[in-house]
């Protein structure tokens, strides 16, 4: 397991910050986001701490398949037709927390392309 101390998400994966967790596997941990953009929004993160998905993917690709199976997972049971998975990377592209984690996003509709 790996992990950063001082990293928020760590820390819900762990159970020592609160989160509304709605489902997990053995690789990842789904919760809703504090702010949502969207009626679903929910983040699904791996539990062990990468910065962001080309750390995940190159580091671990096993983590990042339970990752995107559990995003699955967590539309269909919100009930959603359709769905957007987005992972910000970087800061400039809107990465606030650096320990990889998918949005899911969902139940309105969603313009394209993304601001
Ligand atoms: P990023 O901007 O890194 O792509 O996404 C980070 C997300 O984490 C944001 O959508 C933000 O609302 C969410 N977030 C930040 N702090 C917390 C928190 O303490 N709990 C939960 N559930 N979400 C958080
Ligand atoms: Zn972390």
């Amino acid at each position: 397991m790996t992990r950063d101390p001082d990293c928020l998400f760590c820390k819900i994966v762990a159970g020592e910050a609160g989160a509304e967790i709605t489902a997990d596997n053995d690789r990842a941990v789904a919760f809703r986001d504090i702010n949502p953009q969207a009626p679903t929004h929910l983040l699904v993160v791996p539990r062990d701490h990468h910065a962001d998905v080309g750390d995940l993917a190159a580091a671990d690709p096993t983590a990042l398949g339970a990752v995107l199976r559990l995003a699955a997972q967590v539309a269909e049971a919100d009930g959603l037709d359709a769905h957007r998975i987005v992972f910000n990377t970087g800061a400039e592209a809107g990465q606030s927390v650096f320990h990889c984690h998918a949005h899911v996003l969902g139940g309105r509709s969603l313009a394209w392309p993304p601001g």
